[in-house]
């Protein structure tokens, strides 16, 4: 019965490697909420904003804070992680009119649009701050390449939330975070971490960019390799960095729902896993029924860093889970 699944899983929270680690859901809309309960995801690790923007015209500022309100306080007490517009490459949005361009995957996306059109972005951040007051609510930046990126990103988010200040609402607390997609940021870790409270790595992207394969390419489907040994370095590189700095490393991307990867992820200090809700029991199980001396999650991060390819990489996390 329900009643039963509840309390099954409800004992898993504290068991093996799930002591420590958040597994949260990713949201494209509110409408995503009833999959984000009945999966039990603690809290909302990546809530995509784009659906916002991809009709005929363009949010106000209050739908837009209804819309991250309805998520934060949906979620509350646990953490809701929304992530600026991400328009551009693979989502697009008419109302925008955006020029053409030959390389929209290398081009004028993300972060690197509303940076060139500040008003827009100054008013999804003011719609953030204020919804941040319904609940515990992060912030983070995707497709971060440069240092100056970031810095440009916190001064529109200093500025916006004096705008919400002088207009006369309550503003809330944000964690501020950046999204690790992206090899140029993956590597600086170390310099990124200093700035913000946390990372989140979109493996999607990254993988993408790594390897310089198109996400969406289906002739090139099996040279997109999530768990290429060099994908899973730069994000032991990220975790560590992000260790050593005293903040928290999350993954969104779909590898973060692949139970094969999770051992692994909880090895190299991934502390949230944000995946598709009906992920979860299946990632929650193995990670519950898995309990790792410091030793051994070092022997499993050198025997996949040691793989030269992405199937040797699969045999070693297969091998590594019929043995648990
Ligand atoms: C990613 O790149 O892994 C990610 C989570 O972002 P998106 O898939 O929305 O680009
Ligand atoms: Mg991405």
């Amino acid at each position: 019965s329900a009643a039963r699944d509840f309390l099954e899983e409800e004992s898993l929270l504290d068991s093996g490697l799930l002591k420590g680690m958040v597994l949260a859901a990713n949201v494209g809309s509110p409408g995503d909420l009833a999959l984000v309960q009945k999966f039990k995801a603690q809290g909302v690790g990546l809530y995509r904003t784009e659906f916002l923007f991809m009709g005929e015209k363009l949010p106000a500022e209050e739908e837009q804070m209804a819309a991250y309100q309805q998520v934060i306080s949906a979620c509350a007490p646990h953490l809701t992680v929304i992530r600026t517009l991400d328009i551009g490459g693979d989502k697009k949005a008419p109302a925008l009119q955006l020029p053409e361009e030959k390389n929209p995957f290398l081009g004028v996306r993300a972060l690197r649009l509303t940076l060139r059109r500040p008003e827009l972005f100054r008013q999804q951040l003011r719609a953030i701050w204020r919804a941040a007051a319904s609940g515990p609510t992060a912030v983070m930046f995707p497709m971060i390449a440069t240092m100056e990126e970031l810095f440009q990103a916190k001064e529109m988010l200093r500025v916006s939330r004096d705008e919400v200040i002088q207009a006369g609402y309550p503003v809330g607390e944000l964690q501020v975070g950046m999204m690790i997609e992206i090899p140029s940021a993956a590597w600086m870790a170390d310099k990124f971490a200093a700035e913000v409270d946390f990372f989140s790595i979109g493996t999607n992207d990254l993988t993408q960019y790594m390897l310089a394969v198109d996400r969406e390419n289906n002739d090139l489907s099996d040279l997109y390799q999530p768990n290429h040994p060099a994908v899973l370095g730069m994000i032991a590189r990220v975790s560590e960095a992000g260790l050593r700095a005293g903040i928290w490393t999350g993954v969104c991307g779909e590898a973060g729902g692949d139970a094969l990867l999770a051992p692994f992820f909880a090895a190299v200090g991934i502390k949230e896993l944000s995946m598709a809700a009906g992920s979860l029991p299946k990632v929650r199980r193995v990670l519950a029924n898995l309990e790792l001396s410091t030793e051994e999650k070092r022997s499993l991060v050198d025997a996949v860093l040691a793989c030269a390819t992405a199937s040797e990489v699969k045999d070693v996390l297969q091998r590594f889970s019929s043995k648990s």
